[in-house]
């Protein structure tokens, strides 16, 4: 962006001003979701990287929908792919967040308060925060100690929030949702490990 080039006189003391600030067009303020990533997540150690907005529904949980369930999802794509997939409009897919595979890193796609298309359930999409993980369900590498930890800490973060119970009551797997036909997280996923790390994040 060109931002910086557009006003190169106005120094950073002067626009710190209310008066020098009136001077900029408003069209080359900052868009606060486009700009600071901070500014962004509802997790502070995220990434930003937005759904396009065809692919959930604007909402104002936990106002409208209480927020009761985490439901733990495996790609079966990349994690380039995946961010691809959520940022076509004509996917009609999408997650809260997703993590990546070697390090753990989270990107988080769709805010907390919308209604991430993820579950293929509409009534658990409205009570849920959807996180998908970088991986094969059947190709067991993929789930890496970085993911198990950062995602742990990820779910911890959300139960702590909406007070959700950290147990398996709550924190489900995508084939736990009823009429769903998908497998994920699938049976290399250690659920055991990762409701206790949950536990102790
Ligand atoms: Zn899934």
């Amino acid at each position: 962006m060109d931002m910086d080039r557009a006003r190169p006189r106005l120094s950073r003391r002067r626009l710190l001003k209310g008066a020098a600030l009136a001077a900029v067009p408003y069209a080359l303020l900052p868009d606060p979701r486009a700009g600071a990533q901070g500014a962004a997540v509802d997790y502070p150690p995220a990434e930003w990287q937005a759904a396009s907005g065809s692919n959930y529904t604007v909402s104002v949980r936990p106002g409208d929908y209480t927020i009761d369930r985490v439901i733990i999802h495996v790609t079966q794509e990349t994690y380039t792919d995946t961010l691809a997939i959520f940022g076509n409009p004509q996917k009609k897919v999408s997650a809260h967040y997703l993590v990546r595979s070697a390090d753990g890193h989270v990107a988080q796609c769709v805010h907390e308060t919308d209604i991430a298309w993820h579950a293929g359930n509409w009534s658990y999409n409205t009570r849920s925060i959807g996180i998908e993980h970088e991986g094969w369900i059947d190709r067991p590498a993929y789930f890496t100690d970085a993911l198990y930890e950062e995602s742990a800490k990820l779910t911890a973060a959300i139960c702590a929030k909406y007070r959700i119970p950290r147990d398996r009551e709550h924190i489900i797997g995508h084939s736990q949702v009823p009429g769903t036909d998908h497998t994920d997280p699938g049976p290399n996923w250690d659920w055991v490990r990762y409701i206790r790390m949950v536990n102790f994040a």
